[in-house]
């Protein structure tokens, strides 16, 4: 199937995806239901879900939910948890289905998720996808997943260059998306570090454990009928595809 097509979704979203209709959907859409809903930003490492969450958090006024920021949090606090996924993730291995689920099941019982929330790096693997199928027909939460598609070439080079807030975690990347000041955090002037696991070595194994346990997710929202675009999120600017999210979610009556 092409980037761009949609699964189970309403016809309009086509539209968004080649151009027609775009102009329908405002900045602000004041007919848009309330209901408790989830967006599954899904990709590989590198894909730019971290940064579209956080512009996609600022603009609907909904969570991020991020696994991979949660564990960090773990590892910084020095608590258990974080002591017991530490060397895990230093590898580039996923950490315990088990234990991602607690953690999301656990956020998820959270009053601040009532409005809606953007689940970033979760589902990423089969047994997880299935838990939280489950768990949010249990809760009548409907789900888009979008899938941003960018080539493994490009992923290597966003990689290289990203850097991180450690206080914020706004990421910002060399050559795409660098801050005003060079090695500064534009948001709260903190200097900007390396995560640990974007060396060259650790990158190749995430995304081999991406080839091997989470792209094959795909097939099962396809087959599940779950709501799943695919957007190139290759040739971009990180505003331009986050203005394209937008218009998808503006369409499917997400808050905001
Ligand atoms: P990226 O998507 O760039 O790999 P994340 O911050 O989402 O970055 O994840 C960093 C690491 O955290 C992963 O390599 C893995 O060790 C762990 N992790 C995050 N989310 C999950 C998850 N859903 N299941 C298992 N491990 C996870």
């Amino acid at each position: 199937m092409p980037a761009g097509s949609v699964v189970g979704a309403r016809r309009s979203m086509s539209e968004v995806e080649t151009g027609v209709g775009i102009l329908n959907c405002p900045e602000t859409n004041p007919t848009v239901s309330v209901a408790r809903q989830a967006l599954v930003l899904f990709g590989s490492p590198g894909s730019g879900k971290g940064t579209q969450s956080k512009l996609l958090v600022q603009h609907l006024g909904i969570p991020q939910i991020s696994t991979g920021d949660m564990l960090r949090d773990h590892i910084e606090q020095g608590d258990q948890l974080g002591v017991s996924v530490r060397d895990t993730m230093r590898a580039g291995s996923l950490v315990s289905d088990e234990l991602v689920n607690g953690l999301v099941a656990q956020r998820l019982a959270s009053p601040e998720t009532d409005k809606g929330f953007i689940l970033d790096g979760y589902p990423r693997t089969l047994s997880q996808a299935v838990v939280l199928s489950k768990l949010l027909d249990s809760l009548h939460i409907r789900e888009i997943v979008i899938h941003l598609v960018v080539d493994s070439d490009r992923i290597i080079s966003r990689i290289s260059g990203r850097r991180q807030c450690p206080v914020c975690g706004s990421l910002y990347n060399a050559s795409s998306r660098p801050p005003k000041v060079t090695g500064v955090c534009d948001l709260d002037g903190q200097t900007l570090v390396i995560r640990e696991d974007d060396k060259e070595s650790v990158v190749r194994e995430r995304l081999a454990a991406y080839d091997r346990q989470t792209r094959p997710l795909i097939e099962y929202f396809r087959q599940t009928g779950r709501k799943f675009v695919e957007i190139d999120g290759s040739s971009e600017s990180p505003n331009a595809l986050f203005e394209r999210i937008r218009q998808i979610l503006c369409l499917q009556g997400f808050p905001g």
